[in-house]
């Protein structure tokens, strides 16, 4: 991919207090769409690791999350209500806000990541109409894996099992495959 060719990891540091502020605009954002709509909330954000988030690899991902998360939407016919997407030093993030069950969205979304050859970088979390998020565990769904080792992802990050190195040439030879 001509990506590949010039620096897909290459960007701006977001810093850890940019970062923190981020997570709390997302998180007040999600509970504001979902009352103002009083539907469920999917937010979409890619898994890139290290300090730097918006990069043209990240760019990519979001954009292959972004349209096969439509296509899902168009295939279960669910209405959307809202949507929007923003590319920021933290990363790129996007909200859809969708009039269907927010379990039932959550399986979809869960299949997109698991099935989709870059569902392993995507990161779509579903929270309802009380903004209450919903996990992949109370679905009964296996935790994500990480994409070095196939292990529990949640384990390598709080391990730190892997460099930042491993991680970019993992995302790096998903994304040669596309
Ligand atoms: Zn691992």
């Amino acid at each position: 991919m001509y990506m590949i060719i010039i620096a897909p990891f290459e960007g701006k540091i977001a810093h850890l207090q940019e970062l923190l502020s981020a997570r709390e605009l997302r998180a007040s954002r999600r509970k504001a769409l979902a009352k103002h709509y009083n539907a469920c909330v999917i937010c979409v954000q890619v898994n890139m690791p290290g300090a730097i988030k918006q990069n043209l690899a990240s760019e990519e991902i979001f954009q292959k999350a972004q349209q096969t998360l439509e296509e899902t939407l168009a295939m279960g016919g669910y209405a959307v209500l809202f949507e929007q997407a923003h590319m920021l030093i933290t990363g790129p993030e996007g909200f859809w806000v969708v009039n269907a069950p927010a379990a039932t969205i959550k399986r979809d979304c869960c299949k997109i990541e698991q099935a989709h050859k870059l569902g392993r970088l995507f990161d779509l979390d579903v929270t309802d109409a009380a903004g209450h998020a919903i996990s992949r565990i109370e679905l009964g769904l296996e935790p994500r894996r990480c994409i070095v080792c196939g292990g529990p992802a949640a384990d390598c990050v709080s391990r730190r099992l892997h460099t930042l190195a491993d991680v970019q040439a993992a995302i790096l030879s998903i994304l040669e495959e596309i």
